[in-house]
């Protein structure tokens, strides 16, 4: 999809030929100054901008003085301007902030944690500044180590911007040309009934099985091999599919059948994610080998991480190395150890099923029987509600008005993905609590009042 200058668009952007109408003189004013300073590359989201000056927990203060529901934020995942990472990040600050090339506690202090949360046979990690570094050096590490080259993922998926793991991205689509040593599978269609309910892992593994059987044939015959298969877990851009558990257990066999490595990305869907268990690979009891890491793990502070089977280091290392100037250093660190505190002790991880599961029941409630609901699927605090033109076609621009309707009349914000950016995205952070659920399920029943997923 374009916008009316031939950009491509995404999901909830703002749309820079639209002019500034609408908005106010602060946010015109800022919009301006963006494009002149920032371009139009980077997304802006809502049809109005939002100017934030603020946040705690769940809430972010808009520049108008508005008290803003943050429901799409799975970074600020113990809550924005948590004050125990706060304070661990400051008093590190005050101490020294170094590269890892010396020895330090506080890089092994937390990698001794987090490895710990791992299966025992996922007993090494190398730290990085983001998901997409995190993925990119799973790829060099999956080829290093299995002699092979090509990668498959799902048709719509999202692994990150470094050219290499870009090529293996297509919901970037086909501006930029994806991977030859690519293939991908299509998983919209299996995973999930009309309604939204879970297929179970058998009838989802009866057509995925075979389709990537194809991709891995494909890529022999292309004389790639098979080095990995890049899944994220909650299948975020292919329109948040969290699907039955168990079937990436099938995939992971089938995957080390063919010599090849099962990366699970859990970007999105680690550290609680998904409720009731840390990591996403864990809700299938899947034999992942390298686990990628990144946004929610330092709560703002840029830090990623990739955790493997000491095996594939041990190759790596043998050929090549890895460092990284900014990649586990002390402040980033600290932040991850005090996420990984306040994780424990707010018990986010059994919060974030059971609260999902109530927030899942009121807005099916709520929305059931308007023409334009499609159905919506979760697993713990990650939503996925298709929006539809009333005949079970995606209606991106249906979703679209509901994302800015939320924005503007409730103060509520999620947002939009998967095909045709028609499924409406809601990822609060993990310390949302009844009341926050209880203002976005009275801001949906507003919108459903006002005729919005009906006409
Ligand atoms: N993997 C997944 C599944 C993601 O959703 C993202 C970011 N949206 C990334 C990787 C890349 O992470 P980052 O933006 O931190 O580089």
């Amino acid at each position: 999809m374009k916008d009316a200058q031939g950009r491509k668009a995404v999901a909830n952007g703002f749309d820079f030929s639209q002019g500034l109408a609408g908005l106010n003189a602060d946010e015109a004013a800022l919009v301006r100054r963006r494009e002149k300073v920032l371009g139009t590359m980077g997304p802006l989201f809502y049809d109005r901008p939002l100017h934030v000056v603020a946040g705690t927990g769940t809430h972010l203060l808009g520049a108008d003085g508005e008290d803003y529901l943050d429901c799409y934020n799975n970074v600020a995942c113990v809550g924005h301007s948590n004050p125990h990472v706060r304070q661990a990040v400051a008093d590190q600050l005050g101490r020294q902030n170094t590269h890892s090339r010396y020895l330090q506690d506080e890089v092994l202090d937390y990698a001794e944690r987090l490895v710990a949360t791992l299966p025992d046979a996922i007993d090494h990690v190398a730290f990085t500044n983001s998901g997409s570094e995190s993925n990119d050096l799973a790829l060099r590490m999956a080829r290093v180590a299995t002699g092979h080259m090509g990668v498959v993922v799902t048709q719509g998926a999202y692994h990150g911007i470094t050219s290499l793991v870009a090529s293996v991205s297509p919901s970037f689509g086909t501006g930029l040309p994806l991977a030859p040593f690519l293939a991908t599978v299509r998983v919209d269609d299996a995973l999930h009934g009309a309604d939204g309910a879970d297929a179970s892992a058998d009838a989802a593994w009866a057509v995925l099985g075979p389709r990537f059987k194809q991709a891995f044939d494909a890529l022999e015959h292309g004389g790639y091999g098979v080095s990995c298969v890049l899944i994220d877990e909650a299948m975020s851009s292919d329109g948040i599919l969290p699907g039955a558990c168990g079937w990436i257990a099938r995939l992971a066999d089938a995957v080390h059948a063919r010599g090849g490595l099962l990366v699970s990305d859990e970007v999105q869907a680690g550290f609680g994610r998904m409720g009731g268990v840390l990591w996403g690979f864990q809700r299938h009891g899947a034999d992942a080998d390298i686990v990628t890491m990144g946004k929610p793990m330092g709560n703002g502070i840029p830090v990623g991480g990739v955790a493997y089977k000491h095996p594939i280091g041990d190759v790596f290392a043998s050929c090549t190395r890895y460092f990284n100037t900014f990649g586990g250093n002390p402040v980033s660190m600290r932040a991850a150890g005090a996420v990984m505190d306040e994780i424990e002790r707010l018990g986010l991880v059994a919060h974030a099923q059971a609260m999902g599961d109530r927030l899942a029941e009121g807005l099916r409630g709520i929305l059931r029987g308007h023409a334009r609901f499609g159905g919506l699927r979760h697993a713990g605090l990650f939503l996925g509600i298709d929006v539809t033109d009333g005949a079970a076609r995606p209606d991106g621009a249906a979703a679209r008005a509901v994302v800015n309707a939320l924005r503007d009349d409730g103060h509520v914000l999620i947002s939009a993905a998967g095909p045709g950016d028609a499924v409406l995205k809601v990822r609060p952070p993990l310390v949302f609590d009844d009341s926050d659920a209880a203002r976005l399920l009275d801001a949906m029943q507003r919108i459903c009042d006002s005729g919005l997923m009906d006409r």
